[in-house]
């Protein structure tokens, strides 16, 4: 069974793809599906930090959760963490990811970003969807700042080319994902994060949609919350990610694959349901 990492971000900066490739071997990881970069690298968050947030966005004062979130974005659009200030692309550079997967294509695959703020749309998936291994589009609306209505065209071009479109959901307007799913009913959405800040409230709708799924990638999320997802929405929606190069590091400095693949294998699931998360349903979302 090939274990497929649904997201991931290439951003050489921190990590790059001669260091990638290594320790993709050691940990067996068989294929990676890159986002372009979005952002000047972050410091790593305090887990305590990421622990309180998680909890609150789980919890019947998530709305509060929102405004701790508000407090992170500048008038700009930019990041602001720890009294320093990190850049949010408008336009992430899909030319980079492309020429990754060209280079490596039994490795790599790569979502298209697209920003329908910055009228980064249609045009720009169209330059990309032809490279073979670019497998979807990924949208930010909460770092990009726009209403999901805005991706509505963008939701039906996926629909009519049998794209999926992986999403990190925001509050409000900018988390209504049922807008693109009703504008666009045969499209396949996966929420990045397992549907951060969302969670819990979300799970039911995708346990009883097959069109949806979500990944379980990034620090954001932690063992316990991964446990309770795959309860909530069965093994069947759910993918194997990392968020790397963000979040996880071993002792030597190097982004640890093994942390989050830890949470999988450790699932008190079927052997058959933990590759299905790893790898197998990656694949049946990938066979258009
Ligand atoms: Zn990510």
């Amino acid at each position: 069974m090939t274990v497929i990492d649904v997201h991931a971000h290439y951003e050489p900066r921190m990590l790059d793809v001669p260091t990638m490739l290594a320790q993709l071997d050691e940990r067996g990881i068989g294929r990676v599906a890159l986002i372009p970069c979005m952002n000047d690298p972050l410091p790593e968050t305090p887990r305590r930090l990421l622990a309180v947030v998680r909890r609150l966005m789980r919890s019947p004062c998530h709305p509060l959760a929102q405004v701790v979130a508000e407090t992170t974005i500048t008038r700009d659009g930019d990041l602001r963490l720890g009294g320093a200030t990190y850049a949010i692309y408008p336009r992430p550079d899909n030319a980079s990811v492309a020429a990754v997967v060209r280079a490596h294509p039994d490795r790599f695959l790569g979502w298209i970003f697209l920003n329908p703020r910055a009228a980064v749309g249609l045009d720009e998936l169209e330059r990309w969807r032809g490279v073979p291994g670019m497998i979807g589009v990924k949208l930010h609306p909460h770092w990009h700042g726009w209403p999901l209505t805005d991706a509505i065209p963008i939701a039906q071009r996926c629909e009519e080319l049998g794209l999926p479109i992986l999403i990190h959901l925001g509050f409000g307007a900018r988390g209504d994902w049922r807008v693109l799913a009703d504008a666009a009913p045969r499209l396949r959405l996966i929420f990045a994060h397992a549907g951060i800040p969302h969670y819990d409230r979300l799970w039911g709708a995708i346990r009883d949609d097959r069109r949806l799924a979500l990944d379980v990638s990034s620090p954001y999320l932690d063992e316990a919350l991964v446990r309770d997802a795959v309860a909530a929405v069965g093994p069947e929606r759910v993918l194997y990610g990392t968020d790397a190069p963000y979040g996880f590091h071993g002792a030597d400095g190097q982004y640890d694959y093994g942390a989050i693949r830890g949470w999988v294998q450790r699932l008190r699931a079927p052997a058959r349901d933990i590759d299905r998360i790893l790898g197998g349903n990656a694949l049946a979302l990938l066979d258009r």
